[in-house]
Formats: structure tokens, sequence, C-alpha cells
């Protein structure tokens, strides 16, 4: 399926579809992980971003899964902006072929510049800093300190094992239904842009 990146200008599109975003903060493993197949929908996705007119904000890498995002995005004439701590800049694991790289002063720094030049977060699969980052941005949602969908891109089913862990917490009291009904979780590029349309965010944690 094809998206509009623009659906409500589309003659007769629902009401309650919104326009895809404009960017979309994407966090992403800093190691390639063990499955190529893994690694061709990662390629797959960066591609399709860029053919929907997306613009790819992420951690600013060469290496790994994010370097597998910016390139083919890039290669499919996509816009990506990288956001990076000076200290990993200096370590030479920048991605030198960037639209854009802001480099800032510490990871604090580069998250919330992320959040900022973003309209959506999504997780595909990665490690503790990928975890740390999609967590932070899913807390501030509920917090009602933004209003931006957040979503995992379930590849291959990487995130079952961290949906039963969520879907635990609510059972035992920790985490609202509402709250996980409200985190995107799409097995495709095409469902996860179904859904980024028709989001609308859930009632803040302390309203
Ligand atoms: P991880 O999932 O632990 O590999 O960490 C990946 C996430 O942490 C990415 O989304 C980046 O924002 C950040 N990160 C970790 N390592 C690097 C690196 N070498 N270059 C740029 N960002 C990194």
């Amino acid at each position: 399926m094809t998206h509009d990146p623009h659906p409500r200008a589309a003659a007769g599109a629902p009401a309650a579809v919104r326009p895809l975003p404009r960017s979309v903060a994407v966090f992403t493993g800093s190691a390639l992980g063990a499955s190529p197949a893994v690694t061709e929908q990662v390629r797959a996705f960066g591609t399709s971003l860029a053919q929907h007119g997306i613009t790819v904000v992420y951690g600013g890498g060469r290496v790994g899964l994010m370097g597998t995002l910016a390139d083919s995005a890039l290669a499919a004439g996509g816009r990506v902006i990288g956001v990076m701590p000076e200290s990993l800049v200096h370590s030479e694991l920048a991605h030198t072929e960037l639209n854009d790289l802001h480099v800032v002063a510490t990871m604090h720094e580069r998250k919330a510049r992320m959040a900022d030049l973003a309209e959506a977060f999504v997780a595909l699969p990665g490690g503790s800093g990928t975890l740390e980052e999609f967590f932070e941005a899913w807390t501030w949602g509920q917090l009602g300190l933004h209003t931006k969908p957040v979503s995992l891109l379930d590849i291959d089913g990487s995130w079952g094992s961290l949906m039963t862990m969520l879907q635990d917490m609510v059972e035992q009291g920790f985490l609202a239904q509402r709250h996980l009904d409200g985190l995107i979780v799409a097995k495709d590029t095409d469902s996860l842009l179904d859904q980024l349309s028709s989001w609308t965010p859930p009632q803040a944690k302390w309203t």
C-alpha cells in the first residue's frame, strides 16, 4: 500500500486521518545484530521513509543499524539529520554524508534536540541505548510533556519480550492500559504509517 504523505488534502479523506509526520526520530542499534533479515528490513524502512518524504532524525552514527538506516534513506533521496554529542563525533563514529549533523555537548542535550526536531518516535531493534531513548520518549508522552506518537517497529518479533513485560506491568498495576494502548506497535512499515496517521494521544497520567 502506498501512503499519501498529506492525506488531509486528499478528496474524501476521513476526518480522523492526520498527515504523516514530516520527521521521525528513529532509535536503533549501534550494532548490526545477528540477523541479516533484520538489517534488510531496517534498510527497507529507511527507503520507505525517504519515499514518503519523511525526514529521519537519528543518533548520527555511521555504525550498525543506525548507519544502515541513514544510508538507505540517503540512497533513496531522503533527508537525514544526525544529532551527536561531541564525544562520539571525536571518536569518528559520525556519519559524514548527512544533510545535517547537530553536534551537542551531552547525551541529554542530544535527546532533547532529537525530540525537538521530530514529530514522532520509532524504535527499531537495538540494545540498551535504543531502549533508554524509547522509554524516555514514551514516558514523557505519558506525562503530557509532548503529544507525539511513540512506536515500536516489531521487526521479526524483536519487541515481543518487551511487550510481554509491558503487559505484566499493566497486570501488576504499574502501567495504565490506556498508555499501553497508546503505544503504536507495528509489524511492518505500512502498518506503522497507518497507525501514525490515526493516532490520538491518550489522557496524560496526572490529569
Ligand atoms: P544501542 O541500542 O545500545 O546500540 O544504542 C543505540 C542508540 O544509542 C542509538 O539510537 C543512538 O542514539 C545511541 N548511540 C549509541 N552508540 C552510538 C554511536 N556509536 N553513535 C551514535 N549514537 C549512538
